[in-house]
């Protein structure tokens, strides 16, 4: 392996190392066939054999029911935010929505474009620094879904657990999925963004129960109706093919680390590390609320907004790259998906360690 730094941004991510050797091979000459992977037709036995492996790869890892079908899209989670209710809330149905981050704070903005939007709950007033436990809000028993952002990765709070109401969830998983077990069922559709946990920039999962495909209305645009998509395998037109491969070839590295138990487990070891560091010090202040706390983004304060330029100044030039938060919170952010590697999360407690020696 050459020297490789470590790179803590948010997405896109650092991916695992295997494939992208293998990726790298593979786009020169795939499996010696004397043609590039990016150049195979999307209509190709290859191609289709490789569409085919990722998704098998889904619904393995995931243990995704029959009844839901597996979609490769594109322009980003984003569209999501409209396409979701676009096709759930033709006729002005109405949805309700928590409000835990700047993710869900644009998804409900488009929800309203669609249909009658309740937000149940909002932890803007406290900068997003928690999510909702469960007997903080109540489900409208008209809403057709609960929208939720499972992991927000900018204020650094996941969903410890999925809620429990009497309704359909619908949730963005862009930053955690495949970090841990989901019981599919409970949701009509999950999706995500592919750059930060499973592949590169490029292509969304769309993981939807068939019984919704039907609910889109006449005007819905073809391009936006998930039944076009579904009816077609992802290939009514062009897809995303080297996102789709990178996917597939992420879920064989997860699969063959032990899967999502095997994942979990080293995410929590991994964020323990971090979060320790952070309790154990006065100097540091994490900005979640501790039943709150995200195991893939680790936000935090340090006492000066000068120490923190610092603090990622000189962990960069150590190799550890990308510490800087979002400009909404500031402050500094260690995003740790599944590919992070351990040493690199024990490097950076090792320089917090020190730097607090110093400044402290
Ligand atoms: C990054 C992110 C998005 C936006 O993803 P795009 O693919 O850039 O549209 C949406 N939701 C969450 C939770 C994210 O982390």
């Amino acid at each position: 392996m050459p020297d490789r730094i470590y790179n803590f941004s948010p997405g896109p991510a650092t991916l695992p190392y295997p494939v992208l050797e293998e990726a790298a091979l593979d786009i020169v000459n795939y499996h010696d066939k004397g043609i590039g992977l990016i150049e195979l037709s999307h209509r190709s036995k290859e191609f289709m054999a490789i569409a085919d492996q990722a998704e098998q790869g889904i619904r393995e890892l995931l243990a995704v029911p029959d009844n839901y079908k597996v979609l490769f899209l594109q322009g980003g989670a984003s569209s999501q935010f409209f396409m979701i209710p676009m096709n759930l809330l033709t006729g002005g149905k109405k949805a309700t929505y928590l409000n835990t981050g700047t993710w869900s704070k644009k998804a409900i903005k488009e929800a309203k474009l669609f249909g009658e939007i309740e937000v149940a709950y909002s932890s803007e007033e406290q900068s997003f620094n928690r999510v909702p436990l469960e007997s903080e809000y109540s489900v409208d028993s008209a809403s057709e879904y609960l929208y939720l952002v499972s992991n927000n990765t900018i204020y650094g709070t996941q969903f410890p657990t999925f809620p429990d109401k009497e309704v359909m969830l619908v949730a963005d998983m862009s930053s955690d999925i495949f970090s841990r077990p989901v019981d599919v069922e409970k949701f009509g559709i999950i999706f995500a963004g592919a750059q930060k946990n499973i592949g590169p920039a490029g292509v969304t999962l769309v993981i939807i129960r068939e019984d919704l495909l039907a609910a889109a209305g006449e005007q819905v645009p073809t391009m936006l109706k998930y039944q076009t998509h579904a009816d077609k395998g992802s290939m009514f037109n062009t897809p995303p093919c080297f996102p789709i491969y990178c996917v597939g070839r992420v879920m064989h590295w997860l699969k063959e680390l032990g899967g999502i138990p095997a994942i979990e487990k080293i995410n929590q070891d991994k964020a323990g590390l971090l979060y320790q560091a952070i309790d154990s010090s006065d100097f540091y202040r994490g900005h979640a609320e501790e039943a709150s706390r995200s195991l893939m983004n680790v936000a935090f304060n340090l006492p000066t907004p000068e120490l923190e330029a610092q603090f990622i100044a000189e962990a960069a030039a150590l190799g550890l790259d990308g510490l800087k938060g979002h400009r909404s919170i500031g402050g500094c952010r260690a995003s740790i998906y599944n590919a992070f590697p351990k040493q690199g999360v024990e490097q950076l407690v090792d320089f917090m360690a020190d730097f607090a020696r110093k400044h402290g």
